[in-house]
């Protein structure tokens, strides 16, 4: 069943809607800048904070808003560069937000570049083979507040003094939409929420800074394009031919290669920003000297640069990650083609740091302590 919560969010709100509401229930414009200050700049997450605002418009925010809908339930400290936790929403569906911390030569740990991996829906109905998100099924789409309060929530962990000092919003280096969920696939509240993160009126973030990552849904990748952000756009490829494709991502069926790279293609003439394919290397599965060759290939034609990802274990799946030697192999038939490419080397292995494993792990012991109707386990909605 949709989830419809009783009052909206103050943060999922843009300036222009906000100001509007304001305006009709007969109060002044300039009310929401402030009210915005307070939370998006201050990140405050209480109304009596809110100290310059007259008392019956304070009651009417408090009677028609919440202002963050969630909160944090766990964080599992993997080691200094990895914290990932999980965040309970209205109706106690849980999801899950990574920051990561990775040091600079040569600088303290404080000083290190931060980047912020977030969710946009719970559970994902792509059921990619490999995926802990895509192995739960699909609850429901994330509302544009319940991604800003993953920011939000991150950034008073990463500095919790902000709110006496300044007007600064958030700070970190990169926000990943590599979470859980398909971006693509709740694309009206991604552009909302694209839209807060980036106003001067909102978190500020620069459009850089953002990376969506998407399984492949065509259609979108080329809407996205006309949205005018600057964002950047990475492409889980995972397979270089449809043949392994086909074997672990279920999207492929509905958008094949042929049709995949045509709209890359297009989002990169229209956009004009180089765009990275995602490649998870999978003992067996994809890492032969043949996908490599394949992979040489789309990236020229695309111009694109590949990040290739030891895959990250994932309980009750069997798949696994290649030897080191293989990985190096792989790679380097990239790097002999003259392709730009990287090997992360990824943090937070210890504590299940893969998209999705964490939650997945919580609501299986929480499904055995309480079997429910609405359990998590709902097949995937794609025919594989
Ligand atoms: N749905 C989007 C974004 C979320 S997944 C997408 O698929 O792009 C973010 C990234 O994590 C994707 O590239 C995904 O393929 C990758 N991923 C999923 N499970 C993984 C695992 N077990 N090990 C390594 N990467 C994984
Ligand atoms: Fe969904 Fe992305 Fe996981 Fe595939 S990899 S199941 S699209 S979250």
């Amino acid at each position: 069943m949709r989830f419809v919560p009783e009052k909206k969010s103050l943060l999922g709100e843009s300036l222009e809607s906000f100001e509007s509401e304001i305006l009709a229930a007969d109060f002044p414009k300039y009310r929401a800048k402030q009210v915005f200050d307070w939370i998006f700049k201050k990140r405050i997450s209480d109304w009596d904070s809110m100290k310059n605002l007259p008392k019956a418009f304070l009651e009417w925010l408090r009677i028609n808003y919440v202002i963050d809908p969630t909160k944090i339930l766990l964080d599992k400290q993997s080691n200094d560069v990895t914290q990932k936790f999980l965040i309970q929403l209205e109706d106690k569906r849980l999801i899950e937000t990574v920051l990561i911390r990775a040091p600079q030569e040569g600088v303290g740990l404080d000083k290190s570049r931060k980047t912020v991996c977030v969710s946009i829906q719970v559970g994902c109905a792509y059921g990619c083979k490999f995926c802990a998100s895509g192995l739960a099924g699909f609850k429901r789409n994330l509302f544009a507040s319940e991604v800003i309060a993953q920011l939000i929530h991150m950034s008073r962990i990463d500095s919790p003094k902000l709110e006496q000092s300044s007007n600064e919003s958030v700070s970190f280096d990169n926000i990943v939409f590599m979470g859980m969920g398909e971006p693509l696939a709740n694309y009206n509240e991604l552009v909302n929420v694209l839209k807060i993160m980036n106003a001067s009126w909102g978190l500020n973030i620069g459009a850089r800074r953002i990376t969506v990552s998407t399984s492949g849904l065509a259609p979108e990748i080329e809407k996205l394009a006309d949205e005018g952000l600057s964002i950047r756009l990475a492409i889980s490829l995972h397979g270089a031919t449809n043949e392994v494709r086909n074997q672990i991502m279920p999207i492929n069926k509905r958008y094949p290669l042929e049709v995949l790279i045509p709209a890359i293609e297009k989002f990169r003439e229209k956009h004009g920003r180089m765009v990275t394919l995602e490649f998870i290397l999978i003992d067996g599965v994809n890492d032969s000297l043949e996908q490599a060759k394949a992979l040489v290939k789309i990236a020229k034609r695309l111009h694109a640069h590949v990040n290739c990802i030891p895959y990250n274990k994932v309980e009750g799946l069997e798949w696994k990650r290649p030897s080191i030697t293989r990985q190096n192999k792989f790679v380097q038939i990239l790097k002999d083609a003259n392709v730009s490419v990287t090997i992360r080397r990824e943090k937070g292995h210890s504590i299940n740091a893969a998209c999705g494993q964490l939650r997945l792990k919580k609501e299986l012991e929480m499904a055995e302590q309480e079997p429910s109707p609405s359990s998590p386990f709902i097949k995937p909605n794609i025919e594989n």
